[in-house]
């Protein structure tokens, strides 16, 4: 596990200095109104929109991503964020009325979010513009100060955010630190209000530790192994053409993405071929020579995919050359569920597909391991479904799709045991950044509370017990 007990002096100081100026910013009430967070939001989506090839370019030198899958599932998803929260924001911060009982009344009783202060967003590299800038949507909504910690492993997209975000959003108030372990640890020694992580559990135990001596709450959005659950009867096709899009966008490095088949009775043999075809379609004879396949981000983690390329029988793909970082769209059947390949999540282009002969098996499967972050299923049967949703857990459950249930801004996003715990997107933003404070008012007068008031009499303690 990595260590976060080095802390090196001029990171220390820069991020004591920077969550200083950020907090002193939160205590001048500058980020509270409303019309402030409407700003941020607005000069944000200008320069996601005029300034979109700067995004793509950064994203294709780190990826290798097609404009078009930067455009569908970093920029353009960005922006359909911001503009859900900007349409429904003055609602969402209304202050909420509820009923008081009666011992209470008369009395007035309301709820109001309040922002937190200073926030902590720790991005990773796969999606590394939409996963830094989703969380910092929320936490401005919200009315927070906010600080992007971007990952030092898609260097030019964080080099990108680090020189954009201060020129359009207000300075005072939102800053990107780049770096690595040094600076993140460093970061992490200061007292935030929150803290935003998406990453790996290991480093989420990390940030978890560390929030706990400030008491601060966080958000973790981890990975894991998720699922597809193809049944037969289904149309095998578009399950397969489905999987596929999901399993090999962005070379398999999405958080979301299926991780292995679990395949019940025959569709186990069928889907191979509608795989294969699926992979045909999308990218050719040979997706190295496609523009719209991705490539590994780094070395370490195209070493650790080649390792897994042999977990069985190859159905389609295996091919890989490690100058170019690529390693093709493979598909692996014969998949033994102890072998290296399922032990850990994937994050990269490999499917095994693991057989199972029915649905009670499926079931046993999942639930035999860590919660997944997405379940997705491929069935015809209503029934199957409904057992599905309430047999398995995992952070979502998706039939018939996979990895763009994302766009649903109205769905919260989150996993569950290992895969994490928080949740964000749209209405679900607001209230991991904010605080949902109660309000109570009771007039003086009248005075209700003599029979709540000692010394309590028999008659006292016959109303109590009959209004509480
Ligand atoms: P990463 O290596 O970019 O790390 C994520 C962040 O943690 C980076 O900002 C990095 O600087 C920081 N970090 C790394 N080591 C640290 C340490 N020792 N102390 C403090 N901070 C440290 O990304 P990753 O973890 O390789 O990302 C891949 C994982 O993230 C996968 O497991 C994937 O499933 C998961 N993921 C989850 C989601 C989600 O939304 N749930 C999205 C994307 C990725």
């Amino acid at each position: 596990m990595t260590t976060t007990t080095h802390l090196d002096p001029d990171s220390t100081h820069h991020a004591a200095e920077t969550v200083a100026r950020l907090r002193a910013t939160f205590h001048t009430g500058r980020t509270k109104p409303v019309a402030w967070r409407k700003q941020q939001l607005r000069a944000l989506r200008r320069l996601l929109t005029e300034h979109e090839e700067v995004f793509a370019e950064a994203l294709h030198t780190d990826l290798g991503k097609s404009a078009t899958e930067s455009h569908m599932m970093e920029i353009g998803f960005l922006v359909r964020e911001i503009d859900h929260t900007l349409r429904h924001l003055d609602r969402w911060l209304r202050p909420a009325r509820v009923s008081v009982p009666l011992p209470l009344m008369p009395s007035r009783a309301w709820t109001v979010r309040e922002p937190l202060g200073v926030v902590l967003v720790i991005s990773p590299w796969n999606y590394p513009v939409n996963l830094a800038l989703a969380p910092v949507i929320g936490a401005l909504a919200a009315g927070n100060a906010v600080i992007l910690k971007p990952s030092e492993v898609a260097p030019a997209t964080s080099a990108v955010l680090a020189y954009w975000l201060p020129r359009v959003l207000d300075p005072q108030a939102v800053a990107v630190v780049e770096g690595g372990v040094e600076e993140t640890t460093a970061l992490l020694h200061q007292r935030f209000d929150h803290i935003f992580y998406t990453g790996n559990g290991t480093v989420g135990r990390i940030v978890m530790a560390a929030a706990a001596r400030h008491l601060t709450p966080v958000t973790l959005e981890l990975g894991g192994k998720s699922p597809a659950v193809v049944e037969p009867g289904t149309d095998l096709a578009t399950a397969a053409r489905r999987i596929a899009l999901g399993k090999f966008m962005n070379a398999g490095q999405t958080c979301v993405a299926p991780d292995y088949v679990l395949a019940i009775g025959e569709a186990g043999a069928e889907i191979e071929g509608h795989l294969v075809e699926a992979v045909r379609e999308m990218y050719g004879t040979d997706p190295s020579r496609s523009n719209d396949y991705g490539s590994i981000i780094n070395e370490r983690h195209f070493d650790r995919l080649a390792g897994l390329l042999n977990d069985g029988r190859t159905v389609v793909g295996g091919d890989h050359d490690r100058p170019t970082r690529y390693i093709a769209p493979t598909v692996l059947a014969d998949v033994d569920p102890d072998s290296p390949v399922m032990r850990e999540e994937i994050f990269g282009p490999i499917l095994p597909i693991i057989r199972v002969p029915d649905l009670d098996a499926a079931i046993s499967f999942i639930t035999g391991r860590d919660k997944p972050l997405a379940l997705y299923a491929f069935t015809a049967s209503k029934r199957s479904k409904r057992r599905l949703i309430a047999e398995t857990s995992s952070g979502g459950l998706v039939f018939g799709l996979s990895n763009l249930q994302l766009g649903a801004a109205n769905l919260p996003f989150g996993g569950v045991g290992d895969s994490g715990m928080g949740r964000y997107h749209g209405l679900y933003s607001l209230d991991t950044f904010s605080h949902t404070k109660s309000v109570l008012d009771k007039p003086l007068k009248p005075d209700t509370l003599g029979v709540a008031t000692p010394p309590y009499t028999r008659r006292k303690d016959r109303i109590l017990r009959r209004i509480t």
